[in-house]
């Protein structure tokens, strides 16, 4: 049987109501994980990271999270890994162990979306889904994953698409890689793309910003000229479009040595050039801005913290 551990990090797969604190609160444990899923799917052991929701953890602690992530992944005795991880910030984790760990052993993240006191508790089912693709030899090689919803998705590509749906997790653009149904694991299509960042940190001046109709540039002077920021990943209009009062100001950070990524606010598609006014992808490509590639605005700030903290210039934004 193949050996896999689950890094528990907290989340609603972990939470149940609790009368004193008037909502739900992470209670589930590893213990209660393991005795839940059927034994024969593959030797589990459980290890504690944290138990917290999502909207707690620090960059320290995601960039924790990965470490201990890679480190698993070497140990010879670890066929598999799995994190169950709040889902509001689970994409964010999924895409940093992505692009930080070079290794071709599952790395699988799954959560919940109801609590275990809630009926229709989604936990379980989607970590004995995710223990199937964590132990299958299917998945070796494609990448971190995120299992939910009985659909396996590329960490790359998916996000999550609704506040309460157990189908949240999607990818827009290029769909699920497979699918776990009743007696195995589906993967019917290999990622064609990996990309590995040799970072040694997170640089944490990293920020995002969303452009929207006639909005001033105030925001962005502020990061860049009072904040000092490192990078910015800007939500662009549309296929890479931005007010033209903006080229300047994005100018000035860029030459005082802030990366600034650009992507798009519509949620699935790369920023392209096809337009020749002013304040397009073309202008902005003039300016020395970098290309968030079909990344959406949350992923392309993990890349960006990435590529700094791996020292970069734009060549490894672009490897
Ligand atoms: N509160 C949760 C979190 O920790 C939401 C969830 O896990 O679905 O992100």
């Amino acid at each position: 049987m193949k050996r896999i551990v689950i890094l528990t990090t907290g989340g609603t797969i972990a939470m149940s109501k609790s009368d004193a604190a008037g909502g739900a609160v992470p209670a589930l444990t590893g213990t209660d994980f393991v005795d839940a899923l059927p034994r024969d799917l593959a030797e589990i052991r459980t290890e504690p990271f944290s138990n917290l929701p999502s909207a707690q953890f620090t960059l320290d602690h995601i960039w924790n999270l990965s470490r201990r992530v890679a480190a698993l992944v070497t140990d010879n005795a670890v066929d598999g890994i799995i994190v169950p991880h709040g889902t509001d910030t689970l994409e964010e984790s999924a895409y940093l162990c992505d692009i930080t760990i070079d290794s071709r052993k599952p790395i699988v993240f799954t959560g919940a979306m109801r609590t275990a006191s809630e009926i229709g508790y989604d936990g379980f089912a989607n970590l004995a889904a995710a223990v199937r693709v964590a132990a299958s030899n299917d998945a070796r090689g494609i990448g971190t994953v995120v299992v939910f919803n009985d659909e396996i998705h590329a960490a790359r590509d998916v996000t999550k698409t609704h506040t309460t749906a157990l189908d949240t997790f999607q990818s827009p653009e290029f769909g699920a890689l497979g699918r776990v149904d009743y007696d195995g694991v589906v993967i019917a299509r290999q990622p064609a793309r990996r990309e590995f960042i040799s970072a040694t940190r997170l640089e944490s001046n990293v920020h995002l910003l969303k452009l929207v109709v006639g909005m001033s540039d105030g925001l962005l002077v502020y990061l860049a000229e009072t904040v000092g920021a490192r990078g910015i990943v800007l939500e662009t209009l549309g296929g890479g479009r931005v007010p033209p009062a903006w080229l300047p100001t994005i100018e000035r950070a860029i030459k005082n040595g802030c990366a600034v990524v650009v992507t798009s606010r519509v949620g699935a598609g790369r920023t392209t050039d096809r337009y020749g006014y002013t304040g397009a992808h073309r202008d902005l490509a003039r300016i020395g801005c970098w290309f968030a590639g079909g990344l959406n605005g949350q992923k392309a700030r993990i890349k960006l913290m990435a590529a700094l903290g791996a020292g970069s210039g734009a060549e490894v934004w672009n490897a």
